[in-house]
């Protein structure tokens, strides 16, 4: 089910207080128009009535989709975070996490709103976020040996509306260079790594540049 609740929340631009529709949890097979607005971002835009000026309003949310079997948990804080795990765990013996584990579910933790929206991407053009992190993981270490100096690059995965996919390099959060991730070097990635992905428990939600480095640095090592 999708869980919202009306919030008070005061414009930035005149200082005025007004109602915002704040969402807990968003089921796209309930509510299917949401699918659109998160991904436009425009779910977190709220308009002041008072003065016409337009806000985004940053909020951890749970982001499930049944028809595609995704579920993933944009938390905001560590509580949050904890709190989603502790769900999954205690409804262990419940309906829908048999589903989960049946079903093929993916389940996934993320921290910020944009790495929601990147997932998204990701699972929208059918490929597995673990093959992405993984390329990511490559093209972080080729930017970083290149380039002496860079402060905390930031990698995402873009998929444009033409079906090009690429990483894109961000400092910060200015747009640096890309690499691009094609078809044939995807399939190549999905075949060297695919049988070595180890099957995922449920407690192995974070698929990020951490889960990254430890599996390249578990693996790659195994295989010299
Ligand atoms: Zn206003």
């Amino acid at each position: 089910m999708s869980m919202k609740r009306t919030e008070n929340v005061k414009c930035p631009h005149c200082g005025k207080t007004s109602e915002f529709t704040v969402w807990d949890s968003i089921n796209t097979d309930i509510d299917p128009d949401m699918e659109k607005a998160v991904r436009d971002r425009s779910a977190f835009l709220f308009h002041c009535p008072e003065c016409g000026d337009e806000t985004y309003f940053d909020y951890g949310f749970l982001y499930h989709n049944m028809t595609s079997k995704i579920m993933i948990q944009y938390a905001d804080s560590d509580e949050m975070a904890e709190e989603f795990l502790d769900a999954i765990k205690e409804s262990e013996n419940m309906e829908m996490l048999e589903d989960i584990v049946n079903n093929d579910y993916t389940v996934r933790v993320v921290r910020s709103r944009n790495r929601l929206i990147e997932k998204l991407m990701i699972f929208d053009a059918g490929l597995d976020d673990r093959i992405i992190e993984i390329y990511k993981f490559m093209v972080l270490l080729k930017y970083q040996k290149e380039k002496e100096e860079c402060e905390d690059p930031e990698l995402y995965f873009y998929c444009g509306d033409d079906g090009k996919k690429a990483v894109f390099i961000y400092e910060s959060g200015e747009y640096i260079c890309s690499s691009g991730l094609d078809d044939g070097l995807y399939k190549e990635l999905a075949e060297r790594y695919g049988n070595m992905l180890p099957e995922m428990q449920k407690g192995e939600m974070f698929i990020d540049e951490n889960w990254a480095y430890s599996f390249l640095t578990g693996n790659v090592e195994e295989e010299q």
